[in-house]
């Protein structure tokens, strides 16, 4: 008997183009779903992923993908809440201890030994995956799969991010960065009841911006954007930077408003300078945030369907993968690309100029 086999992007050497390839279909293990992917959003993360920016590197080869949606079709030993036919995400937060001081206090987001889905595992670019039951979330019947992609990584992110700045309705945010995170923060945080300010190196982001209800933007490509954010707002209560650009951040911190919070979570490769004197004269809180918890995924995706929060998204076939990172790497990339499984290979469209000609490093 030969073993099935499935389409798949794989990253078989850093900072090279993603190889298409077959791979043996993978089966679920205890506690584990098999999936058949319909959709699969494209993240920055996937970027860094295949570029190897980061301190703690995946072992190659890998696939990346972590906003995979599809329907089960397999479960294995000890599921209780999945059954074939149910469909389910592909989620960053692929597994946890569950055992730790912060898996037990309702943070598994941080827990040290978490496994992260297309990165220590293998991900969602592909025609099936495998996902943890107990951490992979259930995709409300009202959204399609290609609408709940992009809310599994950059919905969820935004969402647990804005919570993090402690702004409450009625007061200033400004989302640095407006890319595939920041036009999802935009409509989460008007949800919430925030003023947005959005602050971009591309007008069409701009553009974008103002129609999902940004009131004030700026071109950060232009001016520094700090004390344009400062004279309209008196600084912003909360600020969340989504930029994957290290100037972004020291812009963040400085159109914050005292006593406010700027909640970082791009992730460029390096480091930063945080002005002392201004984050202890003004009293301002500087902190990371990192995906969510179930818990803030299953708000988020309530939340989107309640408030009919809309990723802005382009489908590409699996096949254009490379163009679709190099897109992103270049800053070329409105809104989300969710890559559309159920396409046949090379019929789809992603001809638009966002593809860009740049290409990764
Ligand atoms: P994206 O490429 O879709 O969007 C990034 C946006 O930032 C683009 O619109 C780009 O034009 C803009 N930008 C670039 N330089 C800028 C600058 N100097 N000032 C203002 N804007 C600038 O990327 P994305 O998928 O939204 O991801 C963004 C970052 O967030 C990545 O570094 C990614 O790894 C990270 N991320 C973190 C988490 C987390 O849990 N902390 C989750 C998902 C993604
Ligand atoms: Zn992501
Ligand atoms: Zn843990």
């Amino acid at each position: 008997m030969t073993a099935k086999t499935m389409r798949a992007a794989v990253v078989r050497a850093f900072a090279q183009p993603l190889e298409i390839t077959e791979l043996p279909m993978p089966a679920p293990g205890p506690n584990e779903i098999l999936v058949r992917t319909e959709a699969c959003g494209v993240c920055h993360t996937d970027c860094h992923a295949a570029d190897g920016d980061w301190p703690v590197k995946p072992r190659l080869p890998f696939i990346p993908g972590h906003e995979g949606v599809g329907t089960v079709i397999a479960v294995g030993s000890g599921v209780r809440t999945f059954q074939p036919g149910d469909r389910a995400g592909f989620p960053w937060l692929h597994s946890a201890c569950g055992q730790c001081e912060w898996c037990v206090s309702g943070h598994e987001a941080l827990c040290p030994d978490a496994v992260y889905g297309g990165y220590t595992v293998n991900g969602s670019f592909a025609e099936y995956f495998v996902a943890d039951a107990r951490y992979a979330p259930r995709i409300p019947a009202s959204l399609s799969s290609i609408a709940a992609a992009p809310l599994l990584c950059a919905g969820v992110t935004t969402y647990k991010g804005l919570k993090e700045t402690k702004a409450r309705p009625g007061q200033w945010v400004a989302i640095v960065g407006i890319g595939g995170l920041g036009h999802l923060a935009i409509q989460y945080a008007r949800a919430m009841g925030l003023h947005v300010v959005a602050i971009d190196v591309h007008d069409e982001k701009l553009n974008l911006a103002r129609q999902l209800g940004a009131e004030i933007t700026a071109n950060a490509a232009a001016n520094d954007p700090v004390p344009e954010v400062l004279r309209m707002t008196g600084g912003a209560h909360g600020v969340l930077v989504t930029a994957p650009s290290l100037p972004a951040f020291r812009q963040g911190v400085g159109m914050t408003r005292r006593a406010g919070t700027c909640v970082l979570v791009g992730l460029p490769p390096g480091e930063f300078p945080l002005p002392l004197f201004d984050v202890v004269l003004k009293g301002l809180t500087v902190r990371g945030s990192v995906v969510g918890t179930r818990a803030d995924m299953r708000e988020a995706l309530d939340i989107a369907v309640s408030a009919r929060i809309t990723a802005h998204i382009q489908r590409s076939p699996l096949e254009n993968i490379n163009e679709v990172l190099n897109g992103l790497a270049v800053g070329a990339i409105q809104g989300r690309v969710v890559l559309d499984l159920e396409s046949a290979p090379h019929s789809l469209v992603f001809e638009e100029k966002a593809a860009g000609n740049g290409q990764r490093s």
